[in-house]
């Protein structure tokens, strides 16, 4: 059977207002696409890599030499950082929602003896690895935390920061000092933290291993780098343990971001094929990122956070979220139960706003690289609009008046 060339692909431009990937920052888009041909040994584009290595270490607030990207998103970043995690070791995760489940589970694959892993190929039941399971829509909390690292005393301890899942923040300073004094090496997953939260990883010692991706809070595109920061200690570790890749090992990927024998180098060596395209964008996004502050950045996400939950609870809605990036609500009364319905009204209508993914069914909507009056008008706007389509109430003049609150009159300046 011959297949014939399918049509130009098209994909149109969506509204992306969900848990991420966010609006791609045009003048990332713009450096994308305005990159040259040119392969992974080429001077620019290891000078680019080594000067993102170094830009990443002052948004992250960090000295930790290991402090690169993972050519992926947020899990390759996540998958690198618990390679370290070796079979039989001692884990304790805690899991407050979608993604620190799945965290929990990829640390259950690497802890796994080759029985258990044998006996149970996709959902290993490592008898190392405690999983501490907190009900969606919870934080974990400092006293959960504190007996699970008394009684277990693990190698490794794993929080999210913030759980995109269920839209909420995990303490890092009670986890960090809870690590610290029980001398175990933390591990965060700070994949929707990062670029939307003001907080510097040398704060948090207890914290040995630190993943996030690139396109949440530092607005760059998807499979490009997802960035990554680990301490000495866990390098120490991983050096006497080793870990079973290649491609994606924390000491050989450091390489080829001039990162050697622990110390800075003046070019990367080879570990693998870069992408000069992905390393422009991821470069832009970071000077983007230090352009702005994240100091900056994360003032206006709350300012905006509090305007979009604002104008949902006036229509009635339940918030139950505490990130500022993110609102998960539950709709009003009489409408309950059909979130998913709504959620895929908007998404028919390219408004991308999500549904959480584990029991019970959400709606989350995002506001990444949203950061301006017009786009949260144009959210609530389209979001009020989707209530009436289904049949519910929600009194556009009573909307305006509470963005009239928070902004000023219409036209005054933002
Ligand atoms: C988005 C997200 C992930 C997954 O990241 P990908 O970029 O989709 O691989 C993991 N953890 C958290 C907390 C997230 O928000």
């Amino acid at each position: 059977m011959t297949v014939h060339a399918f049509p130009q692909l098209e994909i149109p431009e969506t509204l992306a207002a969900g848990p991420g990937p966010g609006n791609t920052d045009a003048r990332v888009l713009a450096r994308f696409a305005a990159a040259g041909v040119a392969d992974h040994m080429q001077p620019d584009v290891l000078r680019g890599m080594v000067e993102c290595k170094h830009m990443l270490r002052e948004i992250w607030g960090t000295d930790n030499v290991h402090t690169f990207g993972a050519a992926g998103t947020g899990w390759t970043a996540l998958d690198m950082m618990f390679s370290a995690v070796r079979p039989g070791d001692k884990v304790v995760a805690f899991a407050n929602g979608t993604f620190s489940g799945i965290d929990a589970l990829t640390l259950r694959l690497k802890a796994a003896t080759e029985r258990e892993l044998a006996s149970s190929p996709m959902d290993p039941q490592a008898a190392s690895v405690t999983v501490i399971e907190v009900p969606h829509g919870q934080s974990v909390s400092l006293a959960e935390i504190e007996t699970a690292l008394a009684e277990h005393q693990p190698k490794w301890a794993f929080m999210a920061h913030w759980e995109t899942g269920s839209g909420r923040i995990n303490d890092l300073k009670g986890f960090s000092d809870a690590c610290d004094r029980h001398g175990v090496l933390g591990l965060v997953d700070a994949v929707s933290s990062l670029g939307v939260e003001d907080f510097r990883i040398d704060d948090y010692p207890g914290v040995a291993g630190w993943a996030s991706c690139p396109q949440k809070g530092i607005c760059c595109l998807p499979l490009t780098y997802a960035p990554v920061s680990f301490t000495d200690r866990f390098i120490d570790s991983l050096k006497e343990t080793g870990a079973a890749t290649y491609a994606n090992h924390p000491i050989f990927e450091a390489r080829h971001w001039g990162i050697i024998e622990g110390e800075d180098v003046e070019k990367g060596t080879y570990h693998r094929t870069h992408s000069g395209y992905a390393v422009a964008a991821f470069h832009e996004s970071l000077r983007l990122t230090l352009e702005q502050t994240v100091a900056k950045r994360a003032a206006e996400y709350a300012r905006h956070e509090a305007v979009l939950r604002d104008v949902l609870e006036t229509m009635g809605c339940e918030v139950t979220s505490n990130m500022t990036s993110l609102v998960v609500l539950n709709l009003p009364g009489d409408m309950a139960g059909r979130e998913m319905e709504l959620v895929q009204h908007c998404r028919a209508q390219n408004f991308g706003i999500w549904p959480t993914l584990s029991a019970p069914v959400q709606i989350r909507i995002g506001i990444l690289n949203q950061l301006n009056r017009r786009a949260i008008e144009e959210i609530a706007t389209r979001f009020a609009q989707a209530i009436r389509d289904l049949g519910g109430k929600a009194n556009q003049a009573d909307i305006n008046d509470v963005l009239h609150n928070h902004y000023g009159v219409a036209c005054a300046a933002e």
